[in-house]
């Protein structure tokens, strides 16, 4: 059986805490407190003032040090000294880069790697012209006796939340872990994340070494219901996609308007996007693509996947004209599959002309770029040469593209560079199949949500999946997942947009399906033999 079929196969997971009686009765009892009204309203009012906080993420951001506007983060540490008492008294706790904080949480035995649960304390600004059209104002953090509102409820200090109170319950309960647990908490995800995320992998790297980390749960997508029948899929990505933001300028003599050239470095930057957008990438599946092993899962378990695209599916385990099909219909049954089907372009800034008179001398475009799990950023600036080496020719001008010179010309310069220094290739998979952590993922899930008050799906199906977006640790283990234990329609209306708010029922599951999570991990044996 191919590694296609193993998403498929590996259904049957189920995991509660079960080693001894000591980790069963903790999760039952804290289960218990975790359904009481009391517990409900606290962490009601702990999200509420981490809310009212407004860690804004800006992508001008100054050094930290310089830029004022970091030392909100300041007041959002204290605040969090203020509502975790035990956690911050008694764990240790390092800030690194001033602001990103690490919480360890040593565990009895050495030789179990560390379980690493992330969060980011930053979120998206509110847009000053949409103020007045929150229901209530975005950093009240307040309660209406269902929903918790407020920037970052959803995105995601939720998850600062859930893991701190999670962590908190458990000490007050007298839990002590044999396996370490780390908690890393950035600070600019929703910006560069230059400043946080590196600098908590580099710490977290010298401590431990490399691949020295069991499993990293990172950030990620709800569980929802979309192929109906009440079947809930969670997906855990566990692959993401590749990343470039490509720099086209075109360099021309400057001069008066009067006399100009037939095209300007205006026109020209204006083939380039032309011939660009002219040429898609185009969208491919492959049977090792975690998309495919997604579209399998939705296959066999979807009860409104369309019966064509079901049997293309089945079909295109072995059949190569199957699997050319399968991704035409699955474009057709849902455009939006493109992202996981492709490379994706789109050309999001463009500058150049200084005045109306003038000839312009620098014009540029940035071009976005998301890389397909089965491509990598060569084949990606192979590809736009190929495409733009003809524009050069056809205005005589000189191609310097990623560092090499292409071709040459006397009427200016066309040159192609990585905008930022921030290309990445696509991410390295976590390992799915016979992968006793994702095993432990897997049926904790199951498990949470199937034991969870109000549970009336008909089954629990969970699938790999790919992340379009990228974020990574990747130096500290192959093992990283990027989920959010939440159902989808608990957000209110999304993330990074108004009314960002969240069912006050969901967090409480996110803390059910954390604890679990950390006492399945601390009776698991997975120790120095990571992959
Ligand atoms: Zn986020």
């Amino acid at each position: 059986m191919g590694a296609a079929a193993s998403a498929v196969e590996d259904q049957s997971n189920l995991a509660y805490p079960s080693s001894g009686l000591t980790h069963r009765s903790l999760d039952l009892a804290l289960d218990d407190l975790y359904g009481t009204q009391d517990f409900a309203l606290e962490v009601a009012d702990r999200l509420g003032a981490i809310i009212r906080v407004p860690s804004e993420s800006y992508d001008d951001f100054g050094k930290i040090g310089e830029d004022d506007r970091w030392q909100t983060f300041a007041v959002l540490h204290t605040e969090l000294k203020r509502l975790f008492p035990s956690v911050y008294e008694t764990l240790d706790v390092v800030n690194v880069n001033t602001y990103a904080q690490i919480i360890t949480w040593r565990g009895t035995e050495t030789n179990l790697l560390p379980l690493m649960l992330t969060a980011h304390m930053d979120v998206v600004p509110v847009d000053a012209s949409t103020s007045d059209s929150w229901t209530y104002p975005p950093y009240s953090g307040y309660f209406d006796g269902t929903w918790v509102w407020g920037r970052g409820t959803c995105d995601d200090k939720v998850d600062l939340l859930s893991l701190l109170t999670t962590v908190e319950s458990m000490i007050k309960a007298g839990f002590v872990p044999s396996r370490t647990i780390v908690l890393a908490f950035g600070i600019d995800e929703e910006s560069a994340g230059t400043q946080g995320a590196p600098y908590i992998a580099q710490y977290l790297e010298d401590i431990y070494g490399k691949n020295k980390i069991a499993a990293i749960l990172d950030e990620g997508a709800a569980y929802e219901t979309p192929y109906g029948g009440n079947v809930i899929f969670a997906n855990p990505a566990t692959a993401e996609k590749g990343y470039l933001d490509l720099r086209v300028e075109v360099s021309t003599p400057g001069g008066h308007s009067s006399v100009p050239p037939s095209h300007t470095g205006i026109g020209m930057l204006a083939s380039v996007i032309a011939e660009l957008e002219a040429h898609p990438h185009e969208p491919s599946l492959k049977r090792s693509d975690t998309f495919f092993q997604e579209i399998q899962c939705a296959a066999a378990f979807g009860p409104e996947l369309p019966e064509s695209i079901k049997q293309l599916a089945y079909d295109a385990v072995e059949d190569d004209n199957a699997l050319g099909n399968l991704s035409q219909a699955l474009l057709e049954w849902d455009p939006a599959a493109i992202a996981k089907l492709s490379t994706t372009q789109a050309v999001d800034v463009i500058s150049g002309g200084v005045k109306v008179n003038a000839l312009p001398e620098n014009v540029w475009a940035l071009v976005n770029h998301r890389i397909a799990e089965h491509s990598s950023v060569s084949e990606l600036q192979d590809r736009i040469i190929s495409i733009v080496g003809p524009v050069a020719v056809m205005y005589n001008l000189t191609l310097r593209a990623f560092g090499k010179n292409i071709t040459t010309g006397d009427k200016g310069q066309l040159t192609l560079t990585d905008a930022f220094d921030t290309a990445l290739e696509p991410a390295p998979t976590t390992p799915v199949r016979d992968s006793e952590p994702y095993g432990i993922l897997a049926g904790t899930i199951v498990a949470a949500l199937q034991s969870s008050p109000g549970y009336d799906g008909s089954q629990i199906i969970v699938s790999p999946s790919l992340a379009i977006d990228t974020k990574s640790y990747w130096n500290l283990t192959r093992n990283i997942y990027r989920y959010a234990h939440v159902p989808a329609d608990a957000y209110f209306n999304g993330l990074h947009t108004v009314n960002e708010a969240i069912k006050l029922d969901a967090v409480i599951g996110r803390i059910r399906f954390y604890t679990r999570f950390i006492l399945n991990w601390d009776e698991a044996a997975v120790a120095q033999t990571v992959f």
